[in-house]
């Protein structure tokens, strides 16, 4: 274990002296983040450049003479831009999410350290799949364009009740089970499926396959993974029940948009809520309107009245906003004061599920 897990070879430092400010590259800087972290930042006790460019191999460059690079959800720090940032001397990716798909995490083992934002608000995101949910099976969605328009009718905007239907919810970590006690307060029927069930939580755990067959609506909380990526798809859509309802406010991949799209033109699938797409990377965040949007498969799901789409919306809370800059820049504290951080990311915490070193020194 010692071998494989060596820790931090202190003799090298971690390369800024505590006199130094630490120099953050912050990409694809939305007001609401250069707003949040200013506040957090309030002691200008960190140099920080907000950039609105995405990381990739052609922004990379920006984070030359800077220490920590800053990053979410549809940055790319895949290998390359790995390679490149460690030429650069930047030291730590500081992502302010808690999914990392983004992060190639094995090619980062040895070259650059990685550090998230495991949980700032579940309820941010819980709350949001009900508020997609609840919105798409009573119509709000609908009723809220017909009154502005001074259209009064109710014709069309027959819901059902959430009382006594069932829920499978997809993933019981920390947004999966805050999603499930909303859903039992509905007085819904909870079901759920994890790959690591967790048998102190009082949910009633079933298989997959018991999920896409019994669920009336089915709620994905789950990481994007090789084994995830896609889990819906034709087949799984074929054993599901007529009429159900999709959430997905995890990650885009989890569900096949094309055969999400078959299954809602053969009224397979009642309604799908998604706050996340498979290729939003490009799409989401920005504002499109009267431009042409070349995504057919996104303009045809979001031209169906049974589908809602939100921009990968549901983190977006005045609270949680606040909790991920205070952890980030805590994490970036962290790794330089004392040379280790809880939050720290690697492969081999990944593989084995948990970290062997319960993060007292770095990974690597
Ligand atoms: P978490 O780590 O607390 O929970 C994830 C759960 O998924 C765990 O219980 C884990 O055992 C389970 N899991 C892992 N592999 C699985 C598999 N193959 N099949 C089924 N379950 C599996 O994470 P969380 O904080 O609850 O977040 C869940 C997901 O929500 C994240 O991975 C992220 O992609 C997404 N997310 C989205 C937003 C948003 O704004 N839309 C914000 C935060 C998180």
């Amino acid at each position: 274990m010692d071998e494989m897990y060596p820790g931090p070879d202190r003799s090298k430092g971690i390369g800024v002296e505590a006199k130094d400010m630490i120099k953050i590259a912050f990409f694809d800087a939305k007001e609401y983040d250069i707003a949040s972290f200013n506040t957090a930042n309030s002691k200008g006790e960190y140099e920080i450049r907000f950039y609105e460019a995405k990381l990739s191999e052609d922004t990379v460059k920006l984070a030359a003479g800077f220490d920590v690079v800053c990053v979410f959800v549809n940055d790319d720090v895949s290998a390359g831009v790995i390679d490149s940032l460690a030429e650069l001397g930047v030291k730590l990716v500081a992502l302010r999410c808690a999914g990392y798909n983004n992060v190639d995490i094995e090619h980062a083992f040895g070259k650059m350290h990685i550090v998230r934002v495991p949980a700032y608000s579940p309820y941010a995101v819980a709350e949001h799949a009900m508020a997609l949910l609840l919105t798409s099976i009573r119509r709000i969605h609908k009723a809220y364009i017909r009154t502005r328009d001074f259209n009064f009718s109710l014709n069309g905007l027959t819901g059902f009740d959430l009382h006594g239907k069932c829920v499978g919810v997809v993933g019981t970590g920390k947004i999966g089970r805050v999603f499930s006690d909303i859903c039992k307060g509905f007085g819904m029927k909870v079901i759920a499926y994890d790959k690591f069930p967790n048998e102190g939580s009082g949910l009633e755990y079933v298989s997959l396959d018991e999920i896409w067959e019994q669920a009336d609506i089915i709620s994905f909380h789950c990481p994007l993974t090789d084994e995830t990526r896609h889990m819906v798809d034709a087949a799984s859509i074929s054993r599901m029940k007529k009429g159900v309802v999709l959430v997905n406010t995890s990650r885009g991949a989890l569900i096949d948009s094309e055969a999400l799209l078959e299954g809602i033109k053969d009224r397979k699938i009642g309604a799908a809520c998604l706050d996340v797409y498979e290729e939003e990377s490009d799409v989401f965040f920005h504002d499109f309107s009267g431009h042409i949007v070349a995504d057919d498969t996104l303009a045809r799901l979001i031209s169906m009245p049974n589908v809602i789409v939100t921009s990968h919306q549901a983190f977006l809370t005045a609270e949680a906003l606040s909790n991920i800059a205070d952890t980030t820049l805590s994490n970036i504290s962290q790794f330089f004061a004392d040379g280790r951080c809880d939050n720290e990311l690697c492969y081999k915490c990944e593989k084995v599920g948990k970290c062997p070193q319960e993060h007292k020194a770095l990974c690597f």
